[in-house]
């Protein structure tokens, strides 16, 4: 690993866990060691939300959570942290990353685990996500780890590749903060209203069976993510933005969730704005954003396969990583559908071929959250 993010502190303490001299091969203690580490910062980070549910989970989620099964996940990551974290003492020489992840796993249980009791009614007008932030990271790094492991499209880039831990703090960020990234991203619908459109025909759009909803949510709203998206290329200023989104120069699962706060709102209520005004059901809206969230991370996984089947009507990986490339440049904005791309003459995806090099010429953006954060406003750029 390099170093790559601010505090210091923070990746030269990942750097003497993760990256030290012996073998990081399956079998060498590596693999278990770090997963002990990961589930027993997830299983002890579940259990403080459960210790501060008014101020650490999220209002929507939390009224919908089936609190037994949860509590039976909570425990059983626990579990598997002090479990993975044995094996790995087992396997491997050096022991720092299957102690430290016993430890976790030991504090969260010594903290009461899943059977943490939450007494009356949850309520709380401001909080964060820390509950969101789990979950997704868990799902995520569930599904895409293995996948990555087993078939790599750049096979020697790890889990802990250049900028690292620059995007898990975007990604940490992004889901703790969605409280007020959600308000702002909503707050033009919300000022503008729903009388700018004719209310027989939002009656009629929302009236449609859902299936259908969302496939028209799809089309609209790639259409004006990709009109928004272009601008950011193109207009200097937001591109400064944008450029952040860009820096990354490995992709996978997590490289996706670089991105500056001010792109994120922009376009999120750009891409809502249309949604909200013409009417589309909340189920269908609701759909919609499990789909667009898994395909925002999908487009970025490091996976060798084509799509072959799919890749002319759906966005893959190769299309988006070409969007990434170091040159061309501003080619593939779609997040959806490629052929928008196609239509409006900015579709670049060579047959059967992968960018060689990922990023933006001489590398001007820094790496590390804060430094990412106040790139756009620094002067002399
Ligand atoms: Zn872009
Ligand atoms: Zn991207």
């Amino acid at each position: 690993m390099q170093a790559s993010s601010p505090p210091p502190w923070l990746d030269r303490w990942f750097a003497n866990i993760f990256d030290d001299q012996e073998s990081s091969h399956l079998g060498s203690g590596w693999w278990s060691g770090v997963a002990s580490v990961f589930l027993g910062l997830l299983g002890l980070g579940a259990v403080v939300t459960l210790y501060f549910p008014e101020v650490l989970s999220t209002a929507e989620l939390r009224a919908k959570y089936p609190m037994p099964q949860l509590r039976g996940l909570i425990e059983a990551v626990i579990g598997a942290a002090f479990l993975s974290g044995c094996l790995s003492l087992l396997l491997r020489r050096r022991k720092v990353l299957g102690f430290t992840g016993i430890a976790l796993a030991l504090v969260a249980v010594l903290l009461g685990g899943g059977q943490v009791p939450i007494e009356g009614p949850v309520e709380g007008s401001l909080y964060l996500g820390l509950d969101w932030f789990l979950l997704n990271l868990f799902l995520l790094a569930v599904i895409f780890v293995p996948l990555e492991r087993l078939f790599p499209r750049v096979r020697e880039q790890g889990p802990f590749r250049f900028g690292w831990t620059t995007d898990v703090m975007h990604f940490l960020v992004s889901h703790v903060a969605v409280q007020l990234l959600t308000f702002l991203t909503l707050l033009p619908a919300s000022v503008l209203g729903e009388h700018l459109v004719h209310a027989p025909l939002r009656d009629a759009v929302a009236a449609q069976p859902v299936w259908l909803q969302v496939i028209e949510i799809m089309l609209v709203a790639d259409l004006a993510q990709y009109w928004v998206h272009r601008a950011f290329h193109r207009v200097p200023w937001l591109w400064r933005f944008h450029a952040v989104h860009h820096s990354a120069r490995a992709m996978d699962w997590l490289a996706g969730s670089r991105l500056h706060c001010v792109d994120v709102i922009v376009t999120r209520a750009l891409v809502l704005l249309p949604l909200f005004l013409l009417g589309f059901a909340q189920a269908a809206l609701y759909a919609w954003l499990v789909i667009i969230a898994f395909h925002a991370v999908f487009n970025h996984v490091n996976l060798r396969f084509r799509f072959k089947a799919v890749e002319t009507l759906l966005v893959t990986p190769r299309f988006h990583h070409w969007h990434h490339a170091i040159t061309p440049i501003d080619r593939n904005f779609a997040v959806h559908f490629p052929w928008l791309d196609r239509m409006f003459g900015t579709f670049h995806m060579p047959d059967g071929e992968w960018p060689p090099e990922v990023g933006i010429g001489n590398h001007p953006v820094p790496e590390g959250f804060f430094k990412q954060l106040l790139y756009p406003f620094r002067r002399g750029r």
